[in-house]
């Protein structure tokens, strides 16, 4: 089933202890997209500038990504440049321009309105909702991502999005910056009335929590030995959780578990390499043997 995807398509300059890159691919929905699309077919919305080119789009060829709504205008690319801690758990952002996603009013082509999974990843939520508005059937699933830069300079936009999404997918940081809550659990509370259903917590090197009403699923995330640069990794989760949800047709408590799984795995292999470069190179049957791992690693018995 088709997935659509509504997010940033950049530029990013990343710091972190093993290195810098200056101007690598980025962007919230690429990573998604590249991610999701071992899964399924993925429908890509966003916008780039004219310094985008058609190297760069290689990203998406050969792959089952549709570009039809990616648009291509005058100016520059969306550019965020952040840097990454001695440990890689927090990391700061120096540089975020929006440039051509400012004035972007984006446009569905009439086949990506059918779409029955939506995830509406990391940009204004202005433009997220206007994407779901122009879905014409209410999908089965939508997921929605952010950051504190949405969080706290368009709140009363993102409040007003978050009304009609089912999964929230964002990490620890932010769970705690949208609730006003420390504690995780009484923050998942706090975001099942402002719409969502279901919390999905990315916790970095301590894994994912998924909270619903049934109640709490945890995994862990993949041990590493030399993680580079955990840039795109909440997203590629986003994208393995989604795309195995779309391919999978369903969303049961054990389609989530399994979602979670993957999620993970996309993760995990994001961190590898600076940039996209480690999923530029991903084969499925890496992603099936280190969700393999995955299941051994946190099986026991009683
Ligand atoms: P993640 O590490 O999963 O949080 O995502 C990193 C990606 O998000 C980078 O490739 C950035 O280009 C992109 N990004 C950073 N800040 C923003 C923002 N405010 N809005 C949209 N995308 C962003």
């Amino acid at each position: 089933m088709s997935l659509l995807v509504v997010g940033s398509v950049a530029f990013d300059c990343l710091e972190s202890p093993y290195g810098k890159v200056e101007r690598a691919l980025g962007g919230a929905a690429t990573y998604f997209a590249v991610a999701a699309s071992h899964f399924t077919h993925v429908n890509l919305v966003a916008i780039v500038g004219d310094d985008f080119t058609s190297k760069d789009a290689e990203i998406f060829r050969g792959r089952t990504i549709d570009i039809e709504g990616l648009e291509r205008a005058t100016g520059k690319t969306f550019f965020w440049s952040g840097r990454y801690s001695e440990n890689l758990n927090e990391r700061i952002t120096l540089v975020t321009d929006l440039n051509v996603f400012a004035d972007f009013k984006p446009k569905l082509p009439e086949k990506y309105r059918r779409s029955k999974h939506v995830f509406l990843a990391n940009i204004a939520p202005d433009l997220q909702r206007d994407v779901l508005q122009q879905v014409t059937n209410r999908p089965k699933i939508v997921a929605l991502d952010t950051m504190n830069y949405w969080i706290e300079r368009t709140n009363a936009e993102l409040r007003e999005t978050l009304k009609h999404v089912d999964i929230l997918m964002i990490n620890d940081f932010e769970t705690r910056q949208l609730s006003s809550e420390h504690n995780l659990l009484r923050a998942a509370k706090h975001i099942f009335k402002m719409g969502p259903s279901t919390l999905v917590v990315k916790r970095g090197e301590y894994g994912a929590m998924m909270v619903d009403k049934r109640g709490v699923f945890c995994v862990p995330a993949f041990p590493l030995e030399e993680p580079h640069d955990p840039t795109g990794a909440g997203d590629s989760f986003a994208g393995g959780f989604m795309g195995y949800l779309a391919s999978a047709g369903k969303a049961n408590d054990a389609a989530l578990r399994r979602a979670m799984v993957y999620g993970s795995v996309l993760g995990s292999f994001a961190v590898e390499k600076f940039g996209l470069d480690r999923l530029r190179s991903l084969k499925r049957n890496e992603i099936h043997a280190r969700a393999r791992h995955f299941a051994k690693l946190t099986q026991f018995s009683l």
